[in-house]
């Protein structure tokens, strides 16, 4: 998912420039937008299924008018691609409401919500995220502040959230530090946070700082209030920020996107020559490490394949049959460029390893004469519990298969992945930086088994 909100008293439109905000982060997630708006008390809010610019229009952004507020824009993992799972999630407490938008995923969702349940709650939705909220409400009559630290202190996971309560923005990043979360600052002095850095230029901001680990940020009229409420020294951002799911011209806690996967282009191509014509991307996702293989390799770049703009990242439809039809519908190949060729063809990831092996017949089909797949992550053999959407284990093709069988399944003359070292290096950062359980199995924290705990988002 992707998060942005923006504290700005007297700030006029502040809902279109959330807008514009959420649709640099449009590619955090397709499935549904929304946008809560706090101005005197008066929380206004708007969510629907879909696209940023379908959700929303000149008119609705009009009346939602606010000193404060926040945008969310939804990527389901586990199902439920409903409506009313939609954020931000806007609940009534005591006279007050409260709106929240969650990037993330808990792990002890269930085992908090049956607490809750027990002690009277009555639950609308499938989210984490209204678990969160409820345990706000709960924590409420500590006051505001001592509430959210609280809060961060139950839940467990991944979750960089933003916050409206009392009329004050309140962005906090999980302890670990899985997910994203940064603050710029606007020309006229007022605060915004957002998932990735991409988005500040659009709203005309400037980057300020990440959000710390383990670290709740409080905006108000007094300014920005910055309360550590869990310090420890290791940190394990999540790894396929950079592989796959950020925007290349985003910067996270200090690592540029785009270099990272040019190094790991240049990487890959030390640890995997190949003797070929071309280097090509799976566009869009492989772009940049193929033109860092390129580089390195001093083999040229060529674009043989060419993607509709117009459709939506395929993994992040809902379920594998929408995805196995999406493949066709994005990628066609340019022959002239294949044909005859010999082709070092470049992609982020293999995950179940069915759009690669399309890909490459796609490619096989038009006429090119060998292809060695270079993929600029490790294999992915363990699921992720902490939001990103890796299928189950027995699903992927890096964890039930050998290289060579992995190889013979997508149909490949030879096949390199990065190695978990090489990655870890185009990223500047080292274990203790990095989160990369889906490639090692070592998860920063003891997660449920079997998915025993894992119902929700
Ligand atoms: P595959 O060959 O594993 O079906 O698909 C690999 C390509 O699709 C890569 O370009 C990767 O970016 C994307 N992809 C497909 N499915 C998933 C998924 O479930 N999770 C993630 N993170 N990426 C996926
Ligand atoms: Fe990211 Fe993989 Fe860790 Fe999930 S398991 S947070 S996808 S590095
Ligand atoms: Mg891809």
């Amino acid at each position: 998912c992707g998060i942005f909100g923006i504290y700005g008293a007297g700030y006029e439109n502040i809902s279109s420039s959330i807008y514009y905000g959420l649709t640099a982060l449009q590619h955090r997630g397709q499935e549904s937008a929304g946008i809560a708006a706090e101005r005197d008390g008066k929380m206004r809010f708007h969510k629907k299924m879909g696209l940023v610019r379908e959700v929303f229009d000149e008119s609705i952004l009009d009346k939602m008018e606010g000193d404060v507020a926040i945008g969310h824009v939804r990527y389901s993992t586990s199902g439920e691609s409903y409506e009313i799972n939609a954020q931000p999630l806007v609940v009534n407490y005591r006279k007050q409401s409260i709106a929240l938008a969650h990037n993330g995923n808990l792990i002890n969702a269930k085992s908090l919500r049956e607490e809750l349940e027990e002690k009277g709650s009555i639950f609308q939705t499938s989210t984490d995220s209204e678990v969160i909220a409820y345990l706000m409400a709960r924590n409420y009559r500590m006051g505001l502040k001592e509430a959210v630290k609280a809060t961060a202190g139950q839940i467990e996971g991944a979750f960089a959230l933003l916050i409206i309560c009392e009329g004050k923005l309140i962005g906090v990043r999980d302890p670990n530090g899985l997910r994203p979360l940064s603050v710029g600052v606007m020309e006229g002095g007022e605060y915004v946070l957002s998932s990735e850095s991409c988005a500040f230029d659009l709203v005309g901001a400037r980057f300020l700082r990440d959000v710390l680990p383990g670290e709740m940020v409080i905006i108000d009229e007094n300014g920005l209030e910055s309360v550590v409420y869990d310090k420890r020294d290791t940190k394990s951002l999540c790894s396929f920020e950079f592989v796959y799911f950020a925007r290349p011209d985003s910067v996270i806690d200090g690592k540029s996107v785009y270099m990272s996967r040019i190094e790991a282009g240049r990487i890959l191509a030390k640890e995997h020559p190949a003797v070929a014509d071309i280097v090509m991307a799976v566009p869009d996702s492989g772009s940049v490490a193929a033109l860092g293989y390129s580089q390195e390799s001093g083999i040229p770049y060529a674009q043989g394949l060419i993607k509709n703009k117009y459709l939506g990242r395929t993994f992040i439809q809902p379920n594998q049959k929408l995805r196995e039809q999406a493949v066709k519908l994005k990628l066609s190949v340019v022959k002239e460029v294949v044909k005859g060729r010999s082709v070092v063809l470049v992609d982020d990831s293999i995950v179940r390893g069915t759009t690669s092996a399309r890909i490459v017949a796609m490619l096989k089909d038009a006429g090119a004469r060998e292809i060695h797949f270079r993929v600029s992550s490790p294999p992915v053999t363990h699921s992720c519990y902490f939001g990103i959407d890796t299928p189950d284990e027995r699903q992927l093709v890096g964890a039930v298969h050998s290289l060579e069988s992995v190889k013979e399944i997508i149909g490949v003359d030879s096949l390199g992945y990065i190695s978990p070292g090489g990655l870890m290096e185009s990223i500047g950062m080292d274990r203790s930086g990095l989160c990369g359980a889906c490639f090692s199995g070592n998860y920063p924290m003891e997660v449920p088994s079997s998915g025993g705990e894992f119902l929700f988002e």
